[in-house]
Parts: C-alpha cells; structure tokens; sequence
C-alpha cells in the first residue's frame, strides 16, 4: 500500500541536510509520495526505511519484461486509473496467435508477417509485437516442432507459449529459455509444475483462471512457489467481461494495493470476424491489457490499432516535439526548395513524409513552437513573422540557399507580407494549406 507524505516522513532521518536536493526532509518526503523522487537520493537514510520505502514506492502492477533484445516487451509499472490522471507507461502489446495444428510453411508464413508487420509513425516503430504458439492439438511432439519452426524464423520476437500439459511445456519453453518466453497455462490443476517448468527456463508464468476470486488465490499459491513474474487471466472473453475484469483488477491494485492482483493482464481477442477482432483488440488497449492475442494480421486492422494504442499511450501532459534545425530530405541543392514548419511531431513527420513522396530534395525549417501546430502557434503568438524571420537568420540556411525563397504553410498565408518586411531580401511563397497537397505543388514549380 502507498505510503502516505507524513508516514514517508517518519522514516526520513530529520535533519534537513539538504544532499538529496529538497530543502527539508518533509519535501522530500511528499516527492516521494507524489512517485518523483527515488529513496536512493538520501544518503542517510536507514536500511530499515529503505526497505520499508522500496515495498511501498513499488508500483502497484509489478513492471515485468518479456522477450530478450530491442523488441523486448516491458508490461506493467502502471500507477493511474485514468490517463490524464498521469500517463499509461507501458503500451499494450499486440500477439498473434500461431495453431501448432498449421503446417510449418503456414507457421513460416505467420512468422513473416509479424516480421513485416513494423512501421514508423511519427518516429515510432510500431509493430504486432509478439506470437502466441497454442497446443491446439493437445500433442506435445506438435508442439514443440512448431515452436522450433518459430524459433527458427522469428527469432527476434518475443513468444508465447500456450498449453496446459506440463509435458509439452517444457520441450517448447526451453527452445526460448535465453529470449524469456511467456509460459501461459498455470492452473489450479497444474499449477505446480507449471511454476517449476517457468523457474528452470526464467519464464513469465501466464496464470488462467474461472474468475478473479480463482485468480487472486492462484497468483497468491503461484508466488509462494517462488515465481515473482506473471501475467493474468482473468477467464474473460466477452467485451463486457473483459471491460469490467480488467477495470476491477486495475482498481485493487491501484487503490487497494492488492499485491495478489498487481501483474500485467492478459486478454485473448480472437474472433472469426476480423472487425469484430479489431474492436475487441481496442478495447483492450483502451482498458489496461497488458498483451492483446489476435488471430490474424491485417494491416488495416493493424493501423487502427497502433494508432489507437500510440494515443492513448503518449503522456497528455507532453507535446511530441522534434528538435527545431533545418532538416534535410533528400540531397539538396542550393536551388532545392525552403520550407517552414513548426517542431509538432505529427506535423513534422506528415509534411517530410509528402515532401518525400514526392521525390523533389527539399530543405524542411522547424521552428520550435513548444510541440504546438502550425495553426495553434501561430494564435499562440509563437509562429509570428518576427519569430520566423529570426530563426531564419539564426539559422544560417541562408547561406546554402541560391534563390532566397521560403514557402510558407498555406494555413498562415496572412503572415507572408510581415515575414517579407521582416526578411529582407526573401521571397515569402504561399504554400499548400494540407500537407497531402505538398507533392502536386512541388509538381507545378
Ligand atoms: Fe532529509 Fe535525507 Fe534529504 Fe537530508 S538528504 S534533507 S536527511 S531527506
């Protein structure tokens, strides 16, 4: 349970030294209940306190990775109800399911698309983030042939391994015992030698239960087998069942501190119907699923979803911003055209993203407008002609340039006259009002 700024207090030492940064021990104190400051800033703090200041500043849903190397997934470390009470940390991830029933060039196939299935928005690389091996067949030799296919032609993606029978657990785990594979299928019948299968291969045990109270009692007996890591199953499928398990496991251990429930959820989405499927899929990202299990790829399916996710998972409270310079796409010359923006992560990424559609070497000006839009920046007072034409020549583009154009947004086009007296010496060109109009415009230079 979260401790309170005033019981934080009576651990601390008291003497205001000041090391930690904080002008008294009770400031630090309520920086520590607000999750801002870390224990290990006070030097003289005792072990005692420390370990009683560690439980408790621990966050509430254990932070848990799975998977090995850059696609690793992280899961967990959730502290808040509501996002705009903080931010979410940790995105949902998405997982497709792979049949052990397929044969291995269906499951090589699988393996490809979940490979291909990464793309780059706004600087982000999005991407179905793991596979979910099923024994479906209830055979183990099947099992674990398909896991070797997997291992063999997705070996950087993060694995999950389905079943029930210890047996066929262990050959398959062991194939990504270096990679920290998910082990789901920890019951109240197998629950013992799945803990042991999890331990010998440092699996995350994925617990399968009928229901939270099964659940709570299950993760309770799983831990006192020695396995700290584990994902949650609470039994729900249905969209309503999933809403309201998700919402009361999220709330125990957010504001009860109910360590039985404080793990990543998992939810398996997969439905026939492909529409059907992606809507489940966003109601989980929506609602606190640590890992979405899909049964199929498509990338219609996956552009909303990343979409849905990267939203709901940026910090409300931070605007995306790139670094303010002048960006080169492609090689220009001195004559290659001028363009100015403001530093939006979204604006940035879709103007250069049309700029190079349409293959003409461009020179691309960001000005830092604090994460703002063109539009909002600009009724900010923070995309002025003064302000532009002073990054201008702070800039020194002007040197690299033959002609001393430079193309405005067309949303801004009121601005252009006070950016020429401003700019003496320039051409201030009008350019399109929507980025998606940039390559017929260059088209027509
Ligand atoms: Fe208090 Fe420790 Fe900070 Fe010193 S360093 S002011 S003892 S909390």
């Amino acid at each position: 349970m979260a401790l309170s700024g005033v019981e934080i207090f009576k651990l601390l030492p008291k003497t205001n030294c000041k090391k930690c940064g904080s002008p008294t021990c009770l400031a630090f104190a309520m920086k520590l209940a607000q999750r801002q400051a870390s224990i290990d800033a006070c030097p003289d703090v005792s072990e005692e306190a420390k370990k009683i200041l560690g439980e408790a500043s621990a966050p509430p849903i254990r932070p848990i990775t799975f998977g090995a190397g850059e696609k690793a997934v992280k899961m967990g470390e959730e502290t808040v109800l509501f996002r705009h009470d903080k931010k979410f940390v940790n995105p949902s991830a998405f997982a497709v399911e792979i049949k052990d029933t397929l044969s291995e060039d269906e499951i090589a196939k699988i393996c490809q698309q979940v490979i291909d299935s990464e793309i780059d928005r706004v600087g982000q690389k999005l991407r179905i983030d793991a596979i979910m091996l099923s024994n479906v067949s209830g055979d183990a030799g099947k099992l674990e042939a398909a896991a070797k296919v997997i291992a063999a032609k997705a070996a950087v993606v993060p694995v999950i391994i389905s079943t029930t029978n210890p047996q066929a657990a262990e050959a398959a785990v062991k194939l990504f015992a270096d990679k920290r594979p998910i082990l789901y299928g920890a019951n109240t019948s197998n629950a013992d030698a799945m803990a042991a299968i999890a331990k010998a291969n440092k699996a995350v045990l994925g617990v399968a239960a009928n229901g939270l109270d099964e659940l709570s009692g299950l993760t309770e007996k799983i831990k006192g087998l020695g396995v700290a890591d584990m994902v949650l199953d609470s039994g729900a499928r249905k969209a309503k069942e999933i809403i309201a398990h998700n919402t009361l496991i999220r709330r125990a251990a957010i504001k009860k501190g109910d360590k039985t429930v404080g793990y990543p959820v998992i939810n398996f989405m997969q439905r026939q119907d492909s529409l059907l499927e992606g809507l489940l899929a966003s109601v989980g990202v929506a609602k606190y699923a640590s890992i979405i299990v899909m049964s199929s790829i498509e990338k219609w399916k996956n552009l909303a979803l990343f979409t849905l996710r990267q939203n709901i998972y940026t910090d409300p409270q931070v605007p995306m911003q790139v670094e303010q310079k002048i960006y080169h796409i492609g090689e220009p010359k001195p004559e290659s055209p001028l363009f100015i923006t403001t530093n939006f992560s979204l604006t940035y990424f879709i103007v250069s993203g049309e700029i190079e559609n349409s293959k003409v070497a461009s020179r691309l000006a960001v000005m830092d407008c604090e994460g703002l839009s063109v539009l909002t920046a600009w009724a900010a007072g923070k995309f002025t002609a003064s302000k532009i034409a002073q990054f201008i020549q702070e800039s020194g583009v002007e040197k690299d340039v033959a002609n001393k154009e430079l193309i405005l947004p067309g949303y801004v086009a009121i601005l252009s006259g006070a950016l020429e007296e401003k700019l003496p010496g320039w051409k201030i060109t009008v350019g399109p009002r929507e980025a998606n109009t940039i390559p017929a415009f260059l088209k027509t230079r």
